[in-house]
Parts: structure tokens; sequence; C-alpha cells
């Protein structure tokens, strides 16, 4: 039997092709894994499920508490709900954890970039309430509670302290929106003065903090925002370090855990393999760290970093000519 049971989503768009070169380098690397794959996103209704969220699939989260999930594509202005948005409410995975930092071999305008954005998963303007008021007129809720605050203040600052990192910088438009960011500047001083006032903490209004991350991120540590301020920070801290091919993320809930890339399906490249699965892959590097199988991830790190800093088997976005699967291969060689 193997040790462990994860399930796999490979998503759409570009998700199978990264999603299958990760899978094969995390069994190559020794994993005792079953996969249990399932469908979401547009490829759910394509294989005859009943929406693009499956209730298989999120029972099978809710049951294995660990998933691999790879992107999905959501329509723009029309269409259902983000899979996303409601996978991370349905299951309560509160905390998205995105952290981008130089890599040795991918050549950018900045160095010692080491940042993590801790993003709000649940509320503020991803909500999903908008109505229509009157015809040419419409409003979009921004929700803020008092629980999901402190809730996600309290997990930024145990992580900074388990994972020994020296500062937590709110990202925040309290000065416009005094209500909605000013409760969750609130419940972040009060977790900061009352439980953790071992880390340092700042705020700073988003669009001078904006400038200042392009001037010098390596001034940052850890970028604490509610949702929507997280979900553009995490593509602006991407492009600062080598772009979406590079950026790992995971969504935490008190029950279960779901890791996936930054980046989106990828229409405009998906089909012709050359998507870059390095995302994907150091996703995966964190999962394996969360089911306490450091010493494979350490391996596969070692792999890729030494594949990324020979140079020669790179995808297009890093600079190169390789495809997803040689690049996989140029890692797997390296188990070797
Ligand atoms: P995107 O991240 O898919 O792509 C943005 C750009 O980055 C594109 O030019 C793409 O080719 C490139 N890119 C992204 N990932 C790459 C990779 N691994 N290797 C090489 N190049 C890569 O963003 P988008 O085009 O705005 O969104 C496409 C779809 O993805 C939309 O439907 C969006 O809703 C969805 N999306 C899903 C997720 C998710 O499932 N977590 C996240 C973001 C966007």
């Amino acid at each position: 039997m193997a040790k462990h049971t994860i399930v796999l989503i490979p998503g759409d768009g570009i998700g199978p092709e990264v999603s299958g070169a990760t899978r094969r380098i995390i069994e190559a690397a020794g994993l005792s894994v079953e996969w249990v794959e399932l469908p979401a996103g547009a490829s759910a209704i394509e294989q005859g499920f009943e929406n693009v969220l499956p209730q298989r699939t999120l029972a099978a989260i809710a049951a294995h508490k660990v998933a691999l999930k790879g992107p999905v594509t959501t329509p723009v202005g029309k269409g259902f709900t983000s899979v996303n948005v409601q996978l991370r409410k349905k299951l309560n995975l509160y905390a998205a954890v995105r952290p981008a930092h130089s890599m040795p071999g991918v050549k950018t305008r900045f160095e010692n970039v080491d940042i993590i954005v801790i993003r709000e998963n649940t509320e503020g303007l991803y909500s999903g309430l908008e109505q229509e008021v009157v015809p040419g007129v419409v409003t979009s809720l921004k929700v803020a509670t008092e629980v999901a605050c402190t809730r996600i203040a309290r997990f930024a600052f145990r992580f900074a302290t388990r994972n020994q990192r020296k500062r937590i910088t709110v990202f925040h438009k309290a000065n416009i929106m005094k209500m909605s960011d000013g409760l969750f500047l609130d419940c972040a001083r009060r977790i900061h003065e009352e439980e953790y006032p071992n880390i340092a903490y700042d705020e700073l209004i988003i669009d001078a903090g904006c400038m200042r991350l392009v001037q010098d991120p390596s001034r940052f540590d850890i970028l604490l925002t509610e949702n929507l301020y997280g979900d553009l920070l995490s593509d602006l801290c991407a492009g600062l370090i080598g772009g979406l091919g590079v950026v790992p993320g995971c969504n935490f809930g008190e029950d279960a855990a779901v890791f996936e890339a930054v980046h989106g399906s990828a229409p405009d490249i998906a089909g012709k393999g050359i998507a870059n699965p390095l995302a994907l892959l150091m996703s995966g590097v964190l999962m394996l760290r969360h089911i306490h199988e450091g010493d494979i991830a350490a391996k596969i790190e070692r792999a890729y970093t030494q594949v990324l800093t020979e140079g020669r088997t790179l995808t297009a976005d890093l600079g190169g000519k390789a495809g997803t699967n040689e690049f996989a291969d140029a890692i797997i060689a390296k188990f070797k």
C-alpha cells in the first residue's frame, strides 16, 4: 500500500501538461503515493460531471486532506463562479501562501528577492455578492469579518515565527476603505501586539507599497493582505523574480491543503508542450514538506536548481527552447 494518498486535479489548459510532468518527477524522486485523479473546471464538464466543481472532487480533498491542483479556466464577465473561489470557500482554505524568491539561473532586474505573499482567501471583494441595483448600476460588496481577519493575521504571524521570518508588512487601502481595510489592520495590529511581538510589523498604503516593491523588492519579507490585493501582488511579485513559471502556492485550511501554482491555465500556450512545469513542481515541493517528506522535497529542489543553473534545458518563458517534458526529463536525470 502506498504511504500517501494525494488528490491530483490536472485542471484545464496547460494544467494536464504541467501536472503530468510534476507527477512524473515526484514519482521518480521516490514518493510512495497513490494519486486520486479527479477533475475540476471546464474539463469536469467535458468528462460528464454535473458541474465545474464536482462533489466527488470536493469529497476526495476533504477525505485525503491534501491535493495538488493544476490551473482551471474561469470565463471573464459571465458564466460560472470561479472554481478556485468556490473551492477555497467550500473547503475553508482561508490562507493562501505564495513565496516569490530569486532563482539561480533565472536572470531578472533584481537580486536577493525573498518575499512571501500571505493572502486572505475567503472574503473581501471575492465574496461574489454582486447585484444590479437598477439597470446600469451594479454593486459588488467587499466583505470583511473580524473572524476571518483575525484568523489570517494569526496564521501569518504563526507562519512567520515557524519559518524564521522577520517582518510582516500589511498592504492596505484603509485611507479610503476605512471600515473593511480598517478592520483588517485592527486585527493584524492586535495579533501582533498581543501574541507575536517577536515579529516586526508595519503597514503600507498599497499604491505606495507597489512603487516601493518595484524599486527595491529585497527590503520586503512577508506581505499580508486581503483577498484582491493578494491576488494582484502575487503576480506582481512573480514578475520580479522571473514570471509565473516560477511561483508556487498553497491554500491552507484547518482540515485540508491544496497546492497549486499562481499561474492560470495559459490558453495561449495550452497543448503546445512548452509550458513551464516548475511552478507546479515547486508547489509539489511545498506539499512534500507539508506531508513530512522533506528529504524528497530537498532532492527535487537540488535537481531543478542544477538544471536552472546549467541553463541548457530551460522552457521558453525562462529564455530556453526546451519543452515541458524535456525540462522534466532533465530534472529526473539528476536523480541518477
Ligand atoms: P495565466 O497565468 O494563465 O497566463 C498569463 C501569461 O503567463 C500567459 O502569457 C501565459 O502563457 C503565461 N504563463 C502562465 N503560466 C505559464 C507557465 N507555466 N509556463 C509558461 N508561461 C506561462 O493568466 P490569464 O491568461 O490571465 O488566465 C487564463 C485563465 O486562467 C483564466 O481563465 C483565469 O481565470 C485562469 N486562472 C486560474 C488560476 C488557477 O486556477 N489557480 C489562476 C489564475 C488564472
